[in-house]
């Protein structure tokens, strides 16, 4: 995939005109009052990004990784923390299409669609993160039911969302003793902790999800018991993928403002946007992000068309794009000048909104052992 079709460029279009109408008016508002604009989320699920990759029976989008990235990059050029979010919500989603039976696609998929259901992924705990199969919440089975006790830490969207996608230990330690729960908010003995107080994506809580003594019918596992760690690690995949495409956007959008700011702003008598040595620090960025994107897409395709290959290369694209998405936003507010430090100008959002991206689903470090691993192993 060298470059998006018509129909992809209109998908692309459609999320950049959203971005601009509902997102970026409010962007610098919301971080600084640390509001999570529900309402314009469900907005955006009217024009179907709330199951971007669900089957169309279920009332999703059908659509592929690529149209995804599209979507994304489009809307973090107007807030890349509701971006985000909304990529996480679409993780879920895709997993229980994916993995979900009859019963439990048509009980949540229209509602997760529709965005009437919010969801949160609940893999990362407080002594388990980078090594997520070392988990210790646990799920014993009790009859038709699990009780779950633990703590998952970090979690995007808690205390909001209605389904939480649970990571829990039913079996043995490590990797295959993992299975994956669908939790309701209004379960007894589901608690969530104070909302964080973090650098950026204010505009999203992140909180800590207590389970204590939780009872989740059977039915409301996906897939089968021990099969947990390989579900949750195969949402992974698209969801760094999108995490890439929203630092390309928050960085696309800090690019467009410098190229403006330089050629508005004068010093020794001329327009700054005239110096050669800025103009390379600008084409360098555009070269940085453009490069970065044409590996997203190509990791995309390997992962729509299901090649052997699909993990390392969503790895090196998340690695790559969420540096990238960072430097080229960090170097948008080292060229505003002392005006690129102030909220209002919106440069310094962007660049603690995308600071978090080299760090969550799977840090910058992680995404290199990953590649590490398939030199190793002789494996492309
Ligand atoms: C704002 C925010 C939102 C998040 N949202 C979610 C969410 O919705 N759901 C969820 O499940 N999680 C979420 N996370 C958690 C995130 O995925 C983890 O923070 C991340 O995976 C890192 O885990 P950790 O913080 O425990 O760091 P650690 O694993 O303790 O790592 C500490 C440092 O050591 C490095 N490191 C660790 N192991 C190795 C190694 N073997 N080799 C080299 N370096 C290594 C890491 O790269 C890192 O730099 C979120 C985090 C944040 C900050």
């Amino acid at each position: 995939m060298s470059r998006p079709t018509d129909e992809q460029l209109a998908i692309a279009r459609t999320a950049q005109q959203f971005a601009a109408e509902y997102l970026a008016p409010h962007a610098v508002e919301w971080d600084e009052q640390q509001f999570f604009p529900v309402d314009v989320l469900r907005k955006a699920a009217q024009l179907g990004m709330g199951g971007l990759y669900v089957r169309e029976d279920a009332g999703g989008s059908g659509l592929s990784r690529m149209d995804g990235l599209l979507v994304f990059e489009g809307l973090s050029e107007g807030c890349p923390s509701v971006a985000a979010y909304l990529s996480i919500h679409n993780m879920v989603a895709w997993v229980v299409d994916t993995y979900g039976d009859h019963a439990q696609r048509d009980r949540y998929l229209p509602n997760l669609c529709s965005l009437q259901y919010l969801s949160s992924y609940c893999l990362t705990e407080p002594g388990a993160g980078s090594d997520a199969a070392a988990i210790r919440t646990s799920a014993r089975r009790d009859g038709d039911s699990y009780v779950v006790s633990g703590t998952k830490q970090f979690i995007s969207g808690a205390g909001t969302s209605d389904v939480y996608l649970v990571m829990a230990r039913t079996g043995a330690p490590g990797p295959g003793g993992i299975s994956a729960l669908l939790v309701e908010r209004d379960s007894p003995g589901l608690s969530f902790g104070p909302e964080e107080r973090k650098m950026g994506w204010r505009a999203q809580p992140t909180r800590q999800v207590v389970l204590d003594e939780v009872r989740v019918p059977v039915s409301c596992r996906l897939g089968p018991e021990g099969a947990g760690f390989r579900i949750a690690l195969s949402g992974l995949n698209g969801g760094r993928l999108n995490i890439g495409a929203c630092s390309l956007g928050g960085a696309s959008e800090a690019l467009r403002r410098t190229v403006t700011y330089l050629g508005d702003r004068t010093a020794f008598g001329h327009p700054l946007i005239e110096s050669q040595a800025l103009q390379f620090q600008l084409a360098d960025m555009a070269t940085e992000l453009e490069a970065a994107r044409s590996l997203l897409w190509r990791a995309a395709q390997a992962l729509d068309d299901d090649e052997a290959d699909a993990l390392r290369l969503c790895a090196m694209a998340k690695r790559v794009a969420t540096d990238a998405g960072f430097e080229v936003a960090n170097r948008a507010l080292q060229l505003h000048g002392g005006y690129g430090y102030l909220a209002e100008y919106g440069i310094e959002k962007i660049v603690r909104d995308l600071r978090v991206h080299q760090i969550l689903e799977g840090t910058n470090e992680i995404m290199r052992l990953i590649v590490a691993r398939t030199l190793r192993g002789g494996t492309r």
